[in-house]
């Protein structure tokens, strides 16, 4: 695929609810009498990544993703190291980049104002290696086999939230589908035995249902969960639920409330601020980057400063 012009917009029709269709129709009629500007509509899962590759070597000063925190994910490890900016036109189920950079979902033609005004902001990234992948110390292929994520990195509980939601039911009912899988797995679920390497610092095990290493501050629609974390410290924010007595409420009682209504309070969770974390845990639990799984426990996540181009209102 060959993309010549300035600003590449990457549509996800099959991204948000079914509602969302409308709003798709009405971006690829602005796009249309945009100058220099392109739209590309993905037939493919998975395709993102390729698109915004292609994109980034052919040229594009500007690629705006059209979708959800799963097409971006897509995007921002098809860009890699390059310099293209990213822009964003919410129309996900959850929207959690959106709620961050206080962009309003479903509102096509503010998301369009925004990316024409084109105020650039660096915001790091984090890069997570599985370990069996890493055979080498040199600093670009570390980089190739990483996956990148924006907004967090999950081990545990929420990793295996998001892998029983059918998609499906996603575009049905939006983010209240999650509801009967927290519900479930809130009781099924039952806390592991983490071992965690913070920067130079010596390794620590603790039994808990969920870590979370946070780029951004926002974790949920509604949900601070690192209120103190800033994208762009060249920090992450590494929490820790351990399995206490009443934390496996709380943290459910917290995901719940946010489903419904704004809600920031103090994390109930242990807080570490790191550079590089080692985190292996036993069992094994599944891992989910910006709200989709990629594999399991037994990685190393290291911060990318300034690494990602974001267009900002
Ligand atoms: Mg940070």
């Amino acid at each position: 695929m060959c993309f010549d012009v300035r600003t590449l917009f990457i549509v996800n029709p099959a991204s948000g609810r079914a509602r969302s269709a409308h709003f798709k129709r009405k971006l690829l009629d602005r796009v249309a009498n945009m100058p220099d500007a392109k739209a590309f509509v993905l037939t493919a899962a998975g395709q993102a990544q390729q698109v915004a590759s292609d994109a980034a070597c052919d040229g594009c000063d500007r690629i705006v993703v059209a979708g959800g925190d799963g097409t971006v994910n897509e995007v921002i490890n098809g860009i890699s190291d390059s310099r293209v900016a990213l822009g964003i036109v919410p129309l996900g189920t959850g929207n959690v980049l959106a709620c961050e950079l206080g962009l309003r979902t479903d509102d096509i033609d503010g998301a369009l104002d925004v990316i024409n005004q084109g105020k650039v902001r660096e915001f790091d990234l984090g890069l997570a290696v599985h370990r069996q992948d890493q055979d080498t110390q040199d600093d670009h292929a570390y980089k190739a086999y990483g996956r990148r994520f924006l907004l967090m990195a999950g081990f545990g509980f929420d990793a295996e939230v998001v892998r029983s939601v059918p998609p499906r039911a996603k575009g049905l009912f939006g983010r209240m589908a999650y509801a009967p899988t927290l519900i479930r797995e809130s009781v099924r679920y039952k806390p592991s035995t983490f071992r965690i390497m913070l920067d130079s610092q010596p390794a620590f095990s603790t039994t808990a249902y969920n870590v979370v290493v946070c780029n951004c501050a926002t974790y949920a629609p509604n949900l601070q969960i690192a209120p103190d974390a800033r994208p762009d410290d060249g920090m992450l924010d590494v929490l820790i639920f351990e399995s206490r007595p009443a934390m496996k409420l709380r943290f459910l009682g917290w995901l719940s409330a946010s489903l419904i209504t704004k809600w920031a309070a103090d994390p109930c969770a242990v807080h570490h601020p790191a550079k590089h974390v080692r985190i292996d845990s036993d069992p094994p639990v599944k891992m989910q980057l910006d709200g989709d799984v990629h594999g399991e426990s037994g990685v190393e996540i290291r911060v990318l400063p300034k690494a990602l181009r974001l267009i900002v209102p």
